[in-house]
């Protein structure tokens, strides 16, 4: 397959602009073969993006919010019609599964856009009045924020697109988006359909190219809020240029999330759980579960289940509804995940139990280009390893024993980072007490990775700065606005005749 060029796209339309400056290709991370070409932002194109936005956001803010969700609501419909056609861009720019993509990407994007819709229109924006003694009151608003930039990583191109633009555009925002370099190609289509839903020209935006461009939105006066997903080194520089302008910032960061097992569990469960925490999109998940901790006593059972139940992990055609495996999304992603299994080996010495460098046996030939690797298991992990220690973002699984609950917890947390962190057991109540203890901003009790439009997500420590999504996640794209009202036909003052 084989798509037009992408081009900036402000003002309600793509803009080619005699395309003569760079260009760079999206890649099908299954075949190593291009798709799509894409014309990066110049200077100028970024400055128009910004000022279209800026332009748009006076009259998008003053629009009610009903009729701001009603534009919404058709945007999420629109794009739940084309659920399969985008799907498959997502898979050809990804190299997830189809069988993924169309069941999670562009879902879980509509989702948030009816809750953030819905929100709006009852109420979500209103402020509060309250007496503050009989002759005098306050009021408070919820204001926009003006021109946000939306920086997004190449993991979940879409639904990071709706997660960041859903919430900047019902609270009466405008926004310029850069999408990854790495996974570009829903970012028109997601322009085209907010066009066709009714949303006005300027106020959802796109930018095309690496982290120049990112950085001409960050330090750019006319940009009111940075929110940014990506990896925690890029987003201190983000954070750090955008504070020196004072923008607001949402930092959605990286994670090397604990799993613990309790004694008590149902060892097929939280198999199951540390698979889905590992192997889901390939391991490309920021809330991954790698550590996982299994009591001692447990740890010979744990392993066998878990080699038994790795054979149902299905590496394939993308197309075909029973693969459940892809590759990972580029070259470069690629060579870093395989020299981590390679170090685990030969410099870690953890014990392979499964997995291991070289590709899945069951990839066809036709895909024998791609950028596969092996899910990957390591045993016997120690808490100093450089795979156990740093986020690998593919699949790779590392098992580690405990002794003690409080051991456990306390290597649990153990880290600078703090995105997610799940617990698996029985017992309820100690479920909850060990979730209590655990140091992050998401977390799970017997089950991994669902993350609902309704549940405010964000890390904690060095994973992220504030929350997408639920109620929390709208406040993030508003600032505060109080007035107090005098009624006493008098100011209170100093200044007075004596
Ligand atoms: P990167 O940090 O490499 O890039 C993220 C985005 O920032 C890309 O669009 C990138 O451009 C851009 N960028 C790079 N440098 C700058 C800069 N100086 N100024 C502005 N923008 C810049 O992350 P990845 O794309 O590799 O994504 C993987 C990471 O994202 C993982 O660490 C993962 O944990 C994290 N993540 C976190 C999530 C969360 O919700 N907490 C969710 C999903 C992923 P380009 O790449 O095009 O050059």
């Amino acid at each position: 397959m084989s798509l037009p060029d992408r081009h900036t796209f402000y003002n309600g339309k793509p803009r080619s602009n005699g395309s003569s400056g760079p260009t760079f290709q999206s890649i099908d991370p299954s075949t190593n073969k291009p798709i799509c070409t894409i014309h990066t932002s110049s200077a100028s194109e970024v400055e128009q993006a910004i000022r279209s936005a800026n332009l748009a956001f006076p009259s998008w803010a003053s629009t009610p919010p009903v009729e701001r969700s009603r534009i919404l609501l058709k945007a999420a419909s629109l794009l739940r019609a084309r659920n399969d056609e985008l799907a498959k861009i997502e898979t050809l720019d990804t190299g997830k599964p189809f069988s993924e993509t169309s069941t999670v990407d562009i879902v879980t994007g509509a989702d948030v856009l009816e809750y953030f819709a819905h929100l709006i229109a009852s109420g979500g924006l209103n402020g509060e009045a309250f007496h503050l003694r009989d002759s005098a009151w306050v009021y408070t608003a919820k204001e926009p924020l003006g021109t946000c930039a939306g920086i997004g990583a190449w993991n979940y191109p879409i639904q990071i697109a709706l997660w960041k633009s859903a919430p900047c555009l019902a609270a009466g925002n405008t926004m310029v988006y850069k999408p990854s370099e790495v996974t570009p190609l829903h970012a028109q289509f997601l322009a085209e359909i907010y066009t066709e839903a009714g949303l006005p020209d300027g106020a959802f935006n796109v930018v095309y190219g690496d982290g120049q461009v990112g950085s001409l939105l960050t330090k750019h006066p006319g940009v009111a809020k940075v929110s940014f997903t990506g990896q925690v080194a890029t987003g201190r520089k983000v954070a750090g240029a955008a504070a020196g302008e004072m923008k607001y910032v949402t930092m959605e960061l990286g994670g090397k999330s604990p799993v613990i097992v309790l004694p008590d569990v149902d060892v097929d469960q939280a198999v199951d759980g540390a698979m889905m925490a590992n192997f889901f999109s390939t391991g490309q998940v920021c809330t991954n579960g790698t550590r996982v901790f299994v009591p001692e006593q447990l740890k010979t059972k744990f392993e066998e289940v878990l080699v038994r139940k790795m054979q149902y992990i299905r590496p394939g055609d993308l197309m075909d509804p029973n693969t459940n495996f892809g590759p990972l999304v580029s070259k470069i992603h690629y060579e870093k995940v395989l020299g981590y299994i390679k170090h685990g080996i030969d410099v870690d010495r953890a014990r392979l139990l499964c997995g291991g460098p070289g590709r899945p046996e069951s990839i066809p030939l036709g895909l024998k280009d791609g950028y596969w690797v092996r899910p990957t298991v390591f045993a016997d992990c120690t808490d100093d390893m450089k795979i156990v220690r740093e986020e690998i973002f593919g699949p790779v699984m590392s098992i580690l024993t405990y002794s003690s609950l409080d051991e456990a917890v306390q290597r649990a947390n153990n880290t600078e980072l703090g995105l997610a962190a799940g617990v698996f057991g029985r017992d309820i109540n100690q479920c909850h007490r060990v979730v209590k203890q655990l140091q992050a901003g998401i977390t799970w009790v017997n089950t991994w990775g669902e993350s609902p439009a309704e549940m405010a997500v964000g890390g904690w420590k060095q994973s992220g700065v504030g929350v997408e999504n639920g109620r929390k996640g709208l406040e993030a794209w508003v600032r505060n606005k109080s007035t107090l009202v005098e009624m006493g036909g008098s100011v209170p003052t100093v200044f007075a005749k004596l």
